[in-house]
């Protein structure tokens, strides 16, 4: 219930999950999905997760911790099954869970790191839009959100096989949204720029280790790294009926770093 006056909250009651939701974008995503009155299914790897549905308890909101993986289909398709179990309905899907697999060159790569990577990146999202898109669908309403990067947007951003994989997340929400059409399921991608999280820490902390914190995102227009938060109200609107007409798009939160030619930076 929104307090008097004030706007209604955007996901009052509505069943959400997060995956990737102990640490960097999925926790502040779960929190702010919380703030607006979602009940949080919260899925990591790394027991960690508890904290952050311990967090949105102390805040008086709804939310489960489940220790999975993203990239498992049993683990997959029970969250899906435990979340619809304890909230009547899955309304929203941040599929989220990421790993970067290095920078190692294209060729320098192992066949193993690289197929690793893409079962977090990439069959991880797929796992989730398999297990919960046809049951939003068959209920007539529902959103996905996943996280690709501007690693798929342009190459260099990352290393090979993180770019491959979040380029076939940007392919995959194009095509379960054709999947999905006339559905009342929407399916989209935030696609971050450079945010100072789990995954990119020992990037900040070797820039401020050699007094180059300033250059941090300095080659995007707004030049500075961008915030959890800042990535996780972009997913909000995505997954909300403010982004009613809005399916199979790749939104870039990222300071405008992929809109601008290297000639102009
Ligand atoms: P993070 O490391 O802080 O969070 C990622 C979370 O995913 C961790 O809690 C980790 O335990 C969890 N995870 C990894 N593999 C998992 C698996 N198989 N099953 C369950 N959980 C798993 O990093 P983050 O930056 O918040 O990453 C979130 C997403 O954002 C990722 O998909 C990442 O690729 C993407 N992204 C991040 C940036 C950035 O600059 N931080 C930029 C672009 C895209």
């Amino acid at each position: 219930m929104s307090a008097a006056g004030s706007a209604p909250r955007r996901f009052e009651g509505r069943g959400v999950l997060v995956t990737g939701a102990a640490s960097g974008i999925g926790r502040a995503a779960a929190l702010l999905f919380a703030a607006e009155g979602a009940r949080v299914m919260a899925l990591d790897r790394d027991a960690g997760v508890a904290a952050t549905a311990d967090a949105i308890l102390a805040r008086g909101g709804d939310a489960e911790a489940v220790v999975a993986d993203a990239a498992s289909e049993p683990d997959v398709r029970g969250a899906v099954e435990a979340a619809e179990a304890k909230f009547g309905a899955l309304d929203a899907v941040f599929a989220n869970a990421g790993i970067s697999g290095g920078m190692a060159g294209l060729f320098d790569q192992t066949a193993e790191d690289f197929a690793a990577v893409l079962r977090v990146n990439l069959l991880g999202p797929f796992l989730a839009l398999k297990h919960a898109g046809p049951r939003m669908a068959a209920r007539g309403r529902g959103a996905v959100v996943c996280t690709a990067s501007v690693a798929g947007l342009r190459a260099g951003a990352g290393g090979p096989a993180y770019s491959a994989s979040k380029a076939g997340v940007v392919s995959l929400v194009q095509v379960a949204a054709q999947q999905l059409a006339g559905t009342g399921v929407r399916v989209n991608a935030v696609c971050p720029g450079l945010v100072e999280t789990g995954m990119t820490r020992f990037v900040f902390d070797g820039a401020r280790e050699r007094g180059k914190e300033h250059k941090l995102g300095s080659l995007s227009a707004l030049r500075r790294p961008g915030l959890p938060d800042e990535i996780a109200r972009a997913v909000l609107f995505l997954a909300s009926d403010e982004a009613s007409y809005v399916t199979g798009q790749a939104l870039a939160v990222d300071g405008g770093l992929s809109a601008q030619h290297p000639f102009g930076r």
